[in-house]
């Protein structure tokens, strides 16, 4: 076996002598293709069954996560007996019967609207009558039930809601039209329920969308502003508990007061959903199985090496695409206090190189937010800014439920836009896995700095998210 020594070990230079200091003496750690493969071949198989968020699928997932820490000479965090966190989750499901009453209009769930998205209960709010070409600007209305009274050309329902969801109502009502009908065949004609943490009624993704006909928007459209709406709806009766399930390890510091770096991933992905090209199969390679392999061969490395001055927490979470759940339920719950969290690098989609991005670079999001970002781009990280501010990647990953707790972090991403994204295509045969292993290669050595340093980083004025 050839050793390699490299970076900040024993460097030799063009002519042959000596250059760089005689540090620690370690062999550098080359991260292999094949490992980085491996774990892709079986957290992306269709075996898997693309991990659905708190499934039987997502416990089998943490379960290796939590096998590979093991191998890799990972004890348990402080408190806890074994490697995986689990959480008791609560998805209703309704009858499909509510009701939707304005003023003295009374319609029913079925013939006059239908749900298409809800956290699983009741919404009441005063109407706020918005237009179309004004959804990116309103505010002031949290709590209100929005009821968009058009759809310009070129634009869907679909695409003005998002917008809409971002102002912080309770509901967004819009008249039906195809994209709507083909995400509600997609949901399997039923309302998609959110799931949400048992303990944490807060928990993100709440907005409940309403879809009428067009008889029913001539009705409402003659509402005044501030009428209350309420829709009542009945959740059956709940079915067995179900759970979400994070992977945790954790390497012990020289000196554990001088803090904990912490690491992250989403193991978790979609399940099966509607086929599209006969395939159902969400086998999400990038997203997230990429991001899990990224965790566990840093946890690989940094397991190998010597040991490190700070702790370094590595978690691989569960129920990130029902709403963040598993890194929402662990800001809530963890292991060391959060005060000790020096800073959180979460990995995501880190199996495609970004066509906006120098070669060979990840993103980072949030890059102005604090001075991590650059602090390990001086340390050698392929790290540069997020080239796409107007998607909010800073608030659509686990790094957010960390940061609005104050903790220091972001996400580390290849592709932001990535054409596979949330379709089944995200599968092995889309990933390149030489730009994948490069990436976690590149991050070994600045990961080690940061945990073996004194730098503690920090937020930018005005750079911490605030709920
Ligand atoms: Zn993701």
């Amino acid at each position: 076996m050839v050793k390699w020594f490299a970076g900040r070990v024993l460097m030799l230079g063009l002519a042959g002598c000596l250059v760089g200091p005689l540090l620690g003496q370690q062999a550098a750690w080359t991260v292999k293709p094949e490992w980085v493969r491996a774990h892709e071949e079986f957290l992306a198989s269709d075996v898997m069954q693309g991990r659905g968020s708190a499934t039987r699928d997502e416990q089998i997932t943490a379960t290796y996560v939590a096998s590979e820490f093991m191998a890799y000479g990972l004890k348990t965090a402080p408190g806890m007996s074994g490697y995986i966190q689990s959480a008791e989750v609560v998805a209703p499901v309704l009858d499909g019967h509510g009701t939707l009453t304005v003023g003295g209009v009374e319609l029913k769930e079925g013939p006059d609207f239908e749900v298409l998205v809800s956290p699983g209960a009741s919404v009441s709010g005063p109407l706020l009558r918005v237009k179309a070409a004004d959804a990116k600007k309103v505010s002031g209305t949290k709590g209100a039930v929005i009821l968009l009274t058009d759809v310009p050309a070129g634009s869907n329902a679909m695409s003005v809601m998002r917008e809409l969801r971002r102002s912080g109502a309770v509901a967004v009502v819009v008249q039906e039209d195809d994209a709507t009908r083909g995400m509600f065949t997609m949901f399997g004609g039923k309302t998609r329920v959110s799931i949400r943490l048992k303990d944490a009624p807060e928990s993100r993704g709440g907005v409940t969308i309403v879809t009428v006909g067009a008889a029913s928007m001539a009705k409402l459209a003659g509402m005044k502003d501030g009428a209350t709406v309420a829709l009542a709806l009945q959740a059956l009766p709940q079915a067995k508990p179900r759970e979400t399930y994070n992977a945790i390890g954790y390497l012990e510091g020289t000196d554990p007061s001088s803090g904990t770096i912490l690491l992250t991933a989403h193991l978790d992905h979609l399940g099966v959903g509607k086929p599209v090209n006969g395939d159902a199969i969400f086998n999400g390679a990038n997203d997230d199985a990429a991001g899990t392999t990224a965790v566990l061969e840093l946890a690989h490395a940094l397991g190998a090496g010597p040991r490190l001055k700070r702790n370094v927490l590595f978690v691989c979470y569960g129920s990130e695409e029902a709403g963040e759940l598993g890194s929402t339920y662990f800001g809530e719950h963890p292991p060391v206090s959060l005060k000790s969290l020096v800073a959180n690098l979460e990995f995501e989609m880190i199996g495609a190189q970004d066509p906006k991005m120098p070669k060979g670079v990840l993103l980072l999001t949030g890059w102005d937010r604090s001075n991590l970002g650059p602090t390990l781009k001086a340390h050698g990280a392929l790290l540069g800014p997020d080239p796409y501010p107007e998607q909010h990647f800073f608030e659509r990953s686990d790094n957010y439920a960390l940061a609005l707790k104050g903790v220091v972090a972001h996400t580390a991403a290849g592709w932001g836009t990535v054409p596979t994204y949330h379709q089944p295509d995200d599968d092995l045969a889309h990933l390149d896995l030489p730009f994948m292993t490069a990436a976690i290669q590149s991050l070994v050595a600045p990961i080690e700095w940061l945990a073996d340093s004194d730098f503690r980083p920090e937020w930018n004025p005005g750079g911490q998210p605030k709920r």
